[in-house]
């Protein structure tokens, strides 16, 4: 699968806990990842990832790219429900996008780890 993981400045910590936990299961898969989210992945895990830009710079809207090209197979988002984010219109455009071409969502832990569990049994 392709895979594409971002997460906001306060979920960062988790997303690399959570790559940490589960680096067998993306072990096998082609990861993309905004700037910063993809480098903290890359230098805690040692997992390969292709980077995109970095979300208020365009990042999330490249991701779009890729859903809108159908090259997208689920996405991972750690967006932070507290902090008003400058390229919110972006993460609107992003999520908006996974509904328009039905790609698998996860916007916490809890739907991630559901969605990995039930990706991980199809292996
Ligand atoms: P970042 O972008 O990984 O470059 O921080 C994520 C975002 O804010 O959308």
């Amino acid at each position: 699968m392709n895979i594409a993981l971002i997460a906001h400045d306060k979920k960062k910590e988790l997303m690399i806990e959570f790559t940490k936990k589960h680096r067998d299961f993306f072990c096998k898969h082609q990861l993309f990842a905004t700037g910063t989210t993809g480098q903290l992945i890359i230098d805690h895990t040692q997992l390969q990832v292709h980077r995109v830009k970095s979300g208020p710079l365009g990042g999330d809207q490249q991701i779009g790219a890729l859903i809108s090209d159908e090259k997208m197979d689920l996405v991972i988002f750690f967006r932070d429900p507290l902090t008003a984010q400058p390229h919110e219109p972006d993460v609107s455009a992003l999520i908006r996008l996974c509904d328009v071409y039905n790609i698998p969502l996860a916007t916490n832990i809890g739907t991630a780890n559901y969605l990995l569990g039930y990706a991980s049994s199809r292996e």
